[in-house]
């Protein structure tokens, strides 16, 4: 049995999805098709969600354009409207109308939930349908059920032995062949919907796989697979056809989109292979991710994070950062779920560089200013480079400010504007 993902990018629209089946048809496998909201659909629910907060006019304009995207879809795969599929569509868009206009949540990120899911909601339920219609007979799961997370919403963890025997019951290959079923999204045992964290869909079919003891899983991406930089900034990128766990969980780890970090461990665990293939040139081979670590290269591996923030905190009194000082720290980080993704300490400072996405990161300024003098500075990039060279470090770092600088005997780390 296989494991597909096919994300956002893959099924931005009505071509997307034929392409979708006709990738599909090249395969007589067992088969589980894991698919991600269409196109950008996700942020766009997360916008449509801030504004229903403000009630603002712009809200319902947003909606409709929601709406209207996925109806211009279902018109273009359906040419016979009394499909039932226009219903379903409806429906569910009347659902989300009233969560996000007519129902009170004690939370933001509760509410988070409940809305931005409708996203896998809307497109698997199209593609499932317009799969059926094209003699591709499968079955629509709703993972919602099936997932038993714990209720931390936006990142919500999956308890695997619950899930277990709601997966094996859910997708028993015993009257079916191929089921088709959303990433990114599972359900609380109150019956609350969560999230698995943005950009969660390839975890899904990471967890389905290993629950299920697949063959094989294959995202399916825009580029030819995991390159040694991300083509958006790097020029010249070239593919690594054969990659072992470990490199892999460092690239995705320090910002190499094309794989979300969790993926790894879940197929790692169970020694499944993970192949990165393009939707676009489904010939071709693609990467693989297995235990190849013989395969692992001199050739240097570049990835960047965007948006950080370094932080130095000084004690006031010239005392030395302590363990009970670090410690006070980290309980801070991660009760608040910041994640560090460099630390440096000498006897009088301790500097850390994190994700600068929110206001998180504000706060905890402001919050170490009542121990610590801070000094801080914002929008750099954490470039790393596996497998270094002096010439690659020479080419990537030119004429930009390092203001930390790491190595260690394969990686080596700059924080850099
Ligand atoms: P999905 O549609 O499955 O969500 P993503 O957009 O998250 O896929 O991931 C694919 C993108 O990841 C590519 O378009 C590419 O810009 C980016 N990317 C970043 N780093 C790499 C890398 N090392 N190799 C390949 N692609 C990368
Ligand atoms: N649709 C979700 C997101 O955009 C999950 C995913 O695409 O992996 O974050
Ligand atoms: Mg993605």
């Amino acid at each position: 049995m296989l494991v597909f993902k096919f994300g956002g990018a893959s099924v931005r629209d009505s071509y997307g999805v034929k392409n979708l089946l006709n990738i599909v048809n090249r395969f007589s496998d067992d088969l589980i098709i894991v698919v991600s909201a269409f196109g950008k659909i996700t942020n766009a629910l997360e916008e449509v969600l801030k504004l229903s907060l403000k009630e603002t006019e712009e809200c319902n304009s947003k909606f409709e354009a929601l709406k209207t995207y996925h109806i211009n879809i279902i018109n273009d795969l359906f040419p016979d409207k009394r499909n039932l599929i226009y219903k379903e569509i409806e429906d569910e868009f009347s659902k989300l109308n009233t969560i996000l206009f007519n129902e009170k949540y004690d939370s933001y990120d509760l509410k988070y939930d409940q809305v931005v899911s409708f996203g896998e909601i809307f497109s698997t339920k199209i593609v499932s349908a317009f799969l059926n219609t094209a003699q591709l007979s499968n079955k629509w799961i709703d993972i919602r059920k099936v997932f038993v997370t714990d209720e931390t919403f936006r990142e919500a963890k999956i308890d695997m032995r619950l899930t277990l025997n709601k997966a094996e019951d859910s997708f028993s290959f015993k009257n079916d062949k191929v089921y088709l079923t959303q990433g990114f999204i599972g359900g609380s045992k109150n019956g609350l919907v969560t999230t698995l964290g943005r950009e969660g869909s390839d975890y899904t079919a990471a967890v389905l796989a290993n629950l299920l003891n697949a063959e094989k899983v294959i995202v399916w991406k825009d580029v030819d697979g995991i390159l040694n930089a991300d083509p958006r900034y790097f020029n010249e990128a070239e593919k690594l056809d054969k990659i072992s766990y470990q490199e892999a969980v460092e690239l995705a780890y320090f910002g190499a989109k094309v794989i979300h970090p969790k993926t790894l461990k879940p197929l790692h665990n169970k020694n499944i292979p993970l192949c990165v293939r393009s939707f676009i040139n489904p010939e071709g081979e693609g990467t693989e991710v297995d235990c190849f670590k013989q395969y692992d290269q001199d050739l240097p591996i570049y990835t960047l994070k965007k948006d950080q923030m370094l932080i130095s905190l000084f004690p006031k009194d010239l005392s030395f950062v302590m363990e009970d000082e670090l410690s006070k720290i980290f309980k801070y980080l991660s009760e608040h779920r910041i994640r560090v993704n460099l630390i440096q300490n000498s006897a009088i400072s301790f500097s850390l560089c994190i994700d600068n996405a929110n206001a998180k990161a504000k706060q905890l300024v402001e919050r170490f200013k009542e121990d610590y003098k801070v000094l801080y500075n914002d929008q750099l990039e954490l470039l790393t480079i596996r497998h270094y060279s002096d010439d690659a470090i020479k080419k990537v770092t030119k004429g930009r400010k390092i203001y930390i600088e790491q190595r260690s005997r394969h990686t080596s780390h700059f924080v850099i504007r």
